[in-house]
């Protein structure tokens, strides 16, 4: 006996980063704590990256879509005569010459990392703001995202902004699409500046349990399938690494290796194995660090990325994040404190309050996909835990498409009809 086939109906993805499972409750999270207690889940756990949606969307891996941080750019250049002038200046007055180049040519990204090993390094990020038109978010890197998949019957938005929320719920959902994805990016800033503040965070998370109720109950109307994809949480910041420190003690000549430092997570290379003993050994002395090497990350985590990408990665434990790290400088603070609202504090604290994209296991880098559609259930076991590239070939099976053939991950979520009559009727014939 089968169930009789499920009707056929267009998906709405409502995507929440930042929320955090230990943050909801009925109080302050009303329709949204409901929804999780109540609906299909299912949960996964993060990667050490704070850009979790390329893989989200594409359901390809990091070694495929090829956002992950940076990688070494060729080692056999020659220093020109810029070089050598740039590395006679001081750093910091170099990277504020770079920062100013940004203002007016956003492709130059990270300005605030010294050119010296600034040279060294080409970078493949993604921030949530260049991703707006129709052929950023159908295509990653090369690799095709869901969004690709489906054309014109796919749409993908995103807000940075809680005084846009009422404009969203007027525009979205679409009502001529298979699939639309409305992404409110504001809540993961609001959660980044504000997670000490008990007032802020109570108001943020009102404002989104209405909007998202709303923008359910829209769906609803339309006939749409209302999915909400939470990629990760955040955890409060307790305290600072100071990497800079740490490596200058360790006596290295920062010639013999190259650096990247994000918050979370830092990436290193190498010119000389003495570079690599003294390195990894202090790093494995220090509190608070993960140290992994590029086939550890590989084997933990089926990235296939390469040394180009990182030959050894330190990632601080949740709750800590490395200070100084190469998005900080004065300048880059003054502006973005000025010109965003949401990140003022940045004006006079130079850390976030909290953050995630660390070590996998710890609740801030859990995420999970749930809907109260009577219709849709997990097609996994209640604890087990599927995979961020999961979410892509479940959207697309739910609108009747077959899984890209980058796509590694597996249908999770199912439509089946318990209407117990069709089932009778089934059952008879
Ligand atoms: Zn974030």
């Amino acid at each position: 006996m089968s169930a009789a086939p499920p009707t056929q109906a267009p998906v709405s993805v409502l995507n929440v980063p930042g929320l955090d499972r230990r943050r909801m409750d009925a109080e302050t999270m009303p329709f949204l704590d409901s929804l999780v207690r109540s609906g299909s889940i299912v949960e996964w756990d993060g990667h050490p990256t704070t850009e979790i949606w390329p893989t989200l969307v594409t359901g390809a891996n990091p070694g495929q879509h090829w956002i992950w941080h940076c990688k070494l750019a060729d080692q056999g250049k020659a220093k020109c005569f810029k070089d050598r002038l740039l590395e006679k200046l001081p750093d910091r007055l170099v990277a504020t010459g770079q920062i100013l180049r940004h203002f007016v040519d956003r492709e130059f990204d990270m300005p605030c990392i010294p050119h010296r090993r600034r040279r060294h390094l080409e970078f493949h990020r993604l921030k949530f703001n260049a991703r707006s038109k129709p052929e950023q978010y159908r295509n990653v890197g090369g690799v095709d995202t869901l969004f690709g998949a489906l054309g014109d019957k796919a749409e993908y938005g995103v807000t940075g902004q809680f005084e846009d929320l009422d404009k969203m719920l007027g525009e979205w959902p679409r009502e001529s699409t298979s699939l639309d994805w409305l992404e409110v990016h504001c809540y993961d800033i609001a959660v980044h500046y504000n997670v000490h503040k008990d007032e802020v965070m109570k108001q943020r998370g009102r404002e989104l349990d209405d909007f998202a109720k709303a923008y359910h109950d829209k769906c609803k109307k339309l006939g749409r399938r209302f999915i909400l994809v939470a990629d990760h949480g955040q955890e409060p910041v307790a305290d600072s690494v100071n990497l800079e420190k740490l490596l200058k003690r360790t006596g290295v000549d920062p010639a013999e290796f190259v650096h990247f430092t994000a918050q979370g997570v830092a990436k290193f290379w190498f010119r000389t194995k003495e570079a690599r003993e003294k390195i990894e050994q202090a790093l494995r002395a220090s509190e608070h660090l993960n140290v992994l090497d590029w086939k550890e990350l590989n084997e933990r985590f089926d990235f296939e990325l390469d040394e180009e990408w990182g030959e050894l990665y330190a990632i601080a434990d949740s709750g800590y994040v490395f200070f100084p790290h190469d998005f900080h400088h004065l300048l880059a603070h003054l502006h973005l404190g000025l010109t965003n609202p949401a990140m003022r504090s940045r004006l006079w604290s130079f850390n976030v309050a909290a953050y995630h994209g660390q070590m996998p296991g710890h609740p801030a880098e859990r995420g999970f996909m749930v809907s109260d559609d009577p219709e849709l259930e997990a097609c996994v076991a209640a604890d087990e835990l599927v995979r961020i590239v999961d979410v892509a070939p479940t959207l697309l099976s739910l609108v009747g498409k077959k899984a890209m053939p980058h796509m590694k991950g597996r249908v999770v979520m199912e439509a089946v009809s318990d209407d117990a009559d069709a089932q009778n009727e089934t059952a008879v014939a």
